[in-house]
């Protein structure tokens, strides 16, 4: 014992000086955070978001941003109108992401929702009975999955537009902000107004002081305490997509080559995809073979190409004290604007692979022309990697000038006001946020506490 007893104290004491070296800190638990899925499907192609956020227990204002995203392969659910079950199949690689992207012990208490555009609104007018088809195959699909799936829907052209506005402005924070001193405010900017150019429709909100002369373009919103009046409209066959198809309506009406396709290009059009759409039934002759097919070339003629687009408009008719264009009503335009999805694309086209500048109306518009001008080898040139795309730009550019200018009646003072983006941070802008956020009631309607805990 004499021996044992002196080496345990010097165990004990070396042990007791190892620990005290050791610097002790504070370590905290890592935050843990709770998930919600979107599927966001489009006309043109679905896209899954995976959002998180901290669950703040006080007031339930955890900020919510993107944790991760899968594009679905192939075409967007309306495109298998003749295959529905395809539809629900084409979702399961993006659906296996989910799995692995959010904790398994979350799956359970993790909301999942599907809401289709424009694309199934079309399919809807066409064929009721395929769409529901369509829905129903999706949603047994997704019902299959662990996660709590609330439901797959047809989003309406006025949910879309508000939607968006109420994913930009929750992600630039312009309802509430967390300040430094760790309390919540509210910002004295105001809102942006948000606008949408999809694949089959187009949207456009902003809040407006002016009086809504039509009902159906106002929507009011109490979020965290305050009222928001906002204008939006959703014009439906105004997407990218079907806007293309209306333009190739008229040329086969009245030209023998494609004023916006470069010169140097040529394809072969099926005229069923052309008049199949419900937004070229006006064009549609009346015993056109469904099974031809014409060659079209380009012949790169900026002025034909304008007059085409112009066509699409109707600017003479208007049943308000001012329109933007089609007999709606539309106030003055207010306020910041931030642009998403094709007029994003677009815009950097021109800006990134044209090296063009787009920063007035008058710029835009020269920048369509040049780009109306170029070859299709040179084109081709610029940027092969987008070769399925890129016959497509001059018609989209001269598009989009022509709907900003005319249309929404954005001039050299406001169109700087228009900023042209598809994030903010790491989230996408879309409606789909927004439609997590407001079916999960994440943003309260009612006077918020203006007070948040600790931060993490
Ligand atoms: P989305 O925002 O995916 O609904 O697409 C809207 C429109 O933009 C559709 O006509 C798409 O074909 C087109 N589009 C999608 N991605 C791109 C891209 N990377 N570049 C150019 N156009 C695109």
């Amino acid at each position: 014992l004499t021996v044992l007893l002196p080496l345990l104290l010097c165990v004990i004491a070396f042990a007791g000086l190892l620990l005290l070296s050791i610097p002790i800190r504070n370590v905290r638990e890592p935050p843990s955070y709770k998930y919600g899925i979107v599927l966001d499907a489009g006309s043109s192609h679905t896209s899954m978001f995976v959002y998180k956020w901290i669950e703040e227990k006080e007031n339930g204002t955890g900020i919510v941003s993107q944790h991760s995203m899968c594009d679905v392969h192939g075409g967007g659910i309306s495109s298998y109108a003749e295959n529905p079950s395809e539809a629900a199949e084409s979702l399961v690689e993006c659906l296996n992401q989910a799995l692995k992207d959010v904790p398994k012990k979350r799956h359970p208490i993790t909301p999942l929702y599907l809401g289709a555009t424009a694309g199934m609104r079309l399919l809807n007018l066409t064929n009721p009975a395929a769409s529901a088809s369509v829905l129903s195959s999706v949603n047994e699909m997704l019902s299959k999955y662990p996660f709590d799936f609330r439901g797959a829907r047809i989003l309406s052209g006025q949910d879309e537009g508000v939607l968006g506005w109420v994913t930009a402005n929750y992600l630039l924070e312009n309802f509430i902000k967390y300040g430094w001193a760790g309390e919540w405010f509210r910002p004295k900017r105001g809102t942006v107004g948000a606008m949408d150019l999809g694949g089959a429709s187009t949207q456009i909100t902003f809040e407006t002081a002016s009086q809504t002369e039509d009902p159906a373009n106002e929507v009011r919103l109490q979020l965290y305490g305050k009222s928001y009046r906002v204008y939006t409209h959703s014009f439906l066959c105004y997407g990218r997509d079907q806007m293309l198809k209306k333009l190739l309506a008229g040329v086969l009406q009245r030209h023998s080559t494609h004023p916006c396709w470069p010169v140097g290009y040529s394809a072969k059009v099926f005229l069923k995809d052309v008049y199949s759409s419900p937004c070229t039934s006006a064009q549609r002759p009346p015993d056109y073979d469904v099974s031809a097919e014409v060659t079209l070339s380009g012949s790169g003629n900026p002025i034909l190409c304008q007059q085409l687009v112009s066509d699409l408009f109707n600017f003479s008719s208007c049943s308000f004290s001012q329109c933007s264009f089609n007999d709606v009503f539309q106030p003055p335009l207010s306020g910041n604007f931030i642009a998403f999805s094709a007029f994003y694309y677009t815009m950097d086209f021109l800006q990134k692979v044209m090296k063009l500048p787009v920063t007035s109306t008058a710029e835009l518009r020269t920048a369509a022309k040049a780009l109306c001008n170029e070859s299709w080898e040179k084109l081709l040139e610029l940027a092969p990697s987008q070769k399925s795309r890129l016959a497509d730009y001059c018609a989209s550019a001269t598009f989009v000038h022509q709907l900003l200018v005319q249309g929404y009646r954005f001039d050299e003072h406001t169109f700087p006001r228009i900023a042209f983006q598809k994030k903010a941070g790491d989230t996408s802008i879309g409606w789909a946020l927004g439609y997590m956020l407001n079916l999960t009631n994440m943003i309260p309607a009612g006077q918020m506490h203006f007070h948040k805990g600790t931060d993490h």
